[in-house]
């Protein structure tokens, strides 16, 4: 089969570790005789230099031609690249939201896996640990606060700034019908996370849930608050499947999950609509720390190359041959800098590796 897979390599680390995960998709091109052209696509700063905006109506047009996209990061450092100095609509992360916004991407997953190997990367104590994690962020994208009327005025002589928290029932229902169809796949438990002792919004959001829910007998869901679920994450994350929430609760907790597998480089990302679109990209950002130094972990974006086999194309064995490969590469003592062992007894018994060198040792061992 034949795939067009728009690219969005994007700033700092991005067009590091996209090219290992484009070498990866070769591999799997070569080995179970696919083709997978590839058309880059401008957005976020790059896009800024080169046209004045974070995205412009061409790059759209190119997604919306695309059958899927794999994108880097974008963005630079905040408190010194001049994209920050420019107004809020046209920095770097406008070009995301427009994006988002334009293909319809109201469903955000993020998987939040522990890899054994990596155990003593967790920030959790081992008794909390147990037998590990294995759970997945399903986030509302597209509706919410972060796309509510919004206005900052001055009412006698005092400023007041508003936020709009808006959803509807349609907006509910598609996001939670996700949630319930990847829960299928998986351990078949949905837990779904509001404050709906305090909001209404997450009142319509509870009905909606309990609705959809009597769709999927097979699959048993939980609700759970907000604040408790922020705790639960750190007291007892293996009691997780697939969390499904708002966007901005969604946010939070997606980082808060990534945090706990103690390694963000390794962890994937898709934004999907009700179609096989979707957007696939690590869960970190444009690290203009590390930028250009060659030691950015590429895992994460290989991982996103998986998730857009699977979940775009269909091609499930494709995926788990990445996966397995990646976790090859760490049995086998293979580290890029960001998951290298603290302790110089730990650190002697791996291999640290650079971008390109790890990009290379997962595509042997597809
Ligand atoms: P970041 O995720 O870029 O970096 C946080 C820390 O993690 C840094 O020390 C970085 O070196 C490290 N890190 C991240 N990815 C890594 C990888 N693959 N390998 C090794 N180390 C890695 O977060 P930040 O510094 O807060 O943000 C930097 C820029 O990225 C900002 O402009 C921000 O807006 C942008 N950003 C973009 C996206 C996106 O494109 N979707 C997401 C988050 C942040």
């Amino acid at each position: 089969m034949s795939y067009h897979i728009g690219v969005i390599s994007g700033d700092g680390i991005g067009p590091e570790v996209v090219a290992e995960a484009k070498k990866v998709l070769d591999t799997v091109a070569d080995k179970y005789g696919h083709e997978f052209e590839y058309e880059d696509i401008l957005m976020g700063g790059c896009s800024i230099d080169a046209t004045g905006e974070p995205l412009t109506d061409h790059a759209i047009a190119q997604a919306l031609a695309s059958d899927a996209i794999l994108m880097g990061s974008i963005g630079g450092n905040t408190q010194t690249s001049p994209w920050y100095q420019l107004p809020a609509d046209k920095r770097p992360e406008a070009g995301l939201l427009k994006l988002r916004k334009s293909l319809n991407l109201f469903a955000n997953m993020r998987p939040a896996f522990l890899y054994n190997e990596l155990r003593e990367a967790c920030p959790l104590r081992d008794s909390v640990i147990g037998d590990g994690f294995d759970m997945v962020i399903m986030r509302e994208l597209t509706g919410g606060l972060y796309f509510g009327e919004r206005s900052t005025e001055e009412v006698d002589g005092v400023l007041l700034a508003t936020d709009t928290l808006t959803y509807s029932e349609p907006e509910i229902r598609r996001i939670a019908i996700k949630a319930f169809e990847i829960a299928r796949k998986r351990r078949k438990k949905v837990t779904s996370v509001d404050k709906a002792n305090v909001l209404d919004s997450s009142r319509l959001w509870r009905g909606m849930v309990e609705e959809v829910a009597a769709d999927y007998p097979d699959v048993s869901y939980e609700h759970m608050l907000v604040d408790n679920c922020a705790m639960q994450l750190v007291r007892n994350p293996g009691q997780f499947d697939v969390i499904l929430t708002e966007n901005m609760f969604g946010d939070i907790l997606s980082d808060e999950a990534s945090m706990v597998t103690g390694s963000l480089g390794m962890l994937a990302s898709a934004s999907m609509n009700d179609t096989k679109f979707g957007l696939y990209e690590p869960s970190g950002g444009s690290a203009p720390d590390i930028a250009g130094k060659g030691i950015a972990n590429p895992i994460a974006t290989i991982l996103s190359a998986a998730l857009m086999l699977r979940y775009s194309f269909d091609l499930d064995e494709e995926a788990k041959a990445i996966e397995n490969a990646v976790q090859k590469f760490l049995e086998d003592g293979y580290r890029t800098i960001d998951i290298m062992p603290h302790g110089e007894e730990e650190a002697a018994k791996v291999t640290q590796v650079g971008t390109k060198e790890a990009g290379d040792l997962i595509c042997e061992r597809i």
